[in-house]
């Protein structure tokens, strides 16, 4: 099909969640992307940064493909070989000592924010109270579509979830206020994603921990998007210098095969009992086998010190384009997850850089998101400048 008739069929038999889209994307490969007319396009989104590996990435391939002819699916009812090997991995590599496996992100927040309540339930002190961040996102079901701060995606869906309440992030005092003697867990974003790519002080996450340590309730920090090398550390919470007592993740942990995962302490895993939570499909052969794979490549230290320095050089000519052009207001970000605040609507900006065969998106309405592929090189940043330049040029 080409792109006309792919958008017909849409149209026809799809909900309208997703608005009209120029693009159907119907073929990868690192940061290249093709669409159903032949034409070619450099990613700077990744699927939401979701291939952190890039498009097809061999070694993820070859995962799937090998996983597809040995053994889809069989349910937790029975062990599963490349999930226990996943979860090794990921304790290896973090705090956590445990992990559950779920589809996405928004699943593993359900399982964070469930697993809070009933950690504090089995301790005989109940406490279901959560405190999160305005601007914040965390899923789209009801539990953590309430959790997300944003008051646009709550509109008629309401009553939302009781016992959750918003604090402004980067503040530690008001969440300080915030923390009752019902709450028993906060949940933030190391940077804040959706929200518009937003980056706490210094010390923010330190004075966090110990408010939280202090005062009795369980960090969750919500790693889907930053986590993954995305920020360039394996998790963006080692820039802070803390451990969470539950983490999830989900975006780039299958590089694109959907697989999300909530990970955490011993102690606060004894929350859970048998039969307490589950799930289907959750880290079954084929989706955990990609992402055993994916994470294989993302623990090498050369992919991390690549991130730094194409993130140096990324930053270094976005500043330079900022003093350039008045309508950036600021640039921000960590690693590869960068936003650019302007101070207009970005959405023609982003239609001017897909004109010019860029594929980025928004953070928010003034906000220009790029989180590209872990592995875009010098000379893609190199482009995608020349392009941005090109664009607010009025080229
Ligand atoms: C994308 C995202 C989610 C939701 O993930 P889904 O897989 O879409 O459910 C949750 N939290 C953060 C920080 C995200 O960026």
């Amino acid at each position: 099909m080409n792109t006309a008739e792919i958008r017909e069929l849409n149209d026809k038999h799809v909900i309208n969640t997703y608005g009209a889209r120029k693009l159907a994307l119907v073929r990868g490969q690192g940061a290249k992307l093709w669409d159903a007319d032949g034409r070619e396009y450099l990613d700077m989104f990744a699927g939401i940064a979701v291939a952190n590996l890039g498009h097809c990435h061999p070694k993820v391939t070859e995962a799937i493909q090998r996983q597809a002819e040995t053994l889809v699916h069989v349910s937790n009812l029975y062990y599963i070989e490349p999930q226990v090997e996943l979860a090794r991995i990921l304790c290896e590599h973090s705090f956590a000592d445990r992990w559950f496996f779920c589809n996405g992100g928004a699943e593993a927040n359900e399982a964070a924010m469930k697993l809070a309540r009933r950690y504090w339930a089995q301790k005989g002190t109940p406490k279901p109270g959560l405190v999160t961040a305005q601007q914040s996102f965390h899923g789209r079901t009801m539990a953590t579509v309430t959790a997300t701060g944003q008051p646009k995606y709550h509109d008629g869906f309401g009553p939302m979830l009781p016992g959750v309440s918003y604090v402004p992030y980067n503040d530690p005092d008001a969440l300080e206020q915030a923390i009752t003697p019902e709450i028993g867990a906060v949940l933030l974003e190391p940077v804040q994603g959706e929200g518009g790519v937003r980056v706490p002080d210094d010390g923010y996450f330190r004075q966090v921990r110990d408010l939280c340590k202090a005062k009795g309730v369980l960090l969750i920090l919500d790693e889907v998007q930053t986590g993954l090398g995305r920020t360039g550390r394996l998790f963006a919470h080692e820039y802070d210098g803390i451990v969470p007592d539950i983490m999830t993740l989900a975006k780039g942990l299958g590089n694109g095969v959907p697989i999300g995962a909530m990970g955490c302490t011993e102690e606060v895993a004894s929350g859970f009992s048998v039969g307490s939570h589950a799930c289907t499909f959750g880290g079954n052969p084929l989706s955990s086998a990609a992402a055993v794979a994916t994470l294989t490549e993302l623990v090498k230290p050369e992919l991390m010190a690549h991130v730094a320095s194409v993130s140096a050089r990324f930053f270094d000519k976005l500043n330079q384009l900022a003093a350039k052009y008045d309508t950036i207001a600021e640039v921000r970000g960590r690693g590869l997850m960068i936003g650019i605040e302007m101070k207009d609507a970005v959405a023609p900006v982003v239609g001017k850089l897909l004109d010019a065969g860029i594929i980025c998106g928004p953070a928010g309405p003034n906000v220009l998101r790029f989180v590209p592929p872990l592995i875009i090189t010098a000379d893609d940043v190199d482009t995608v400048i020349g392009k941005l330049d090109g664009v607010l040029g009025g080229e």
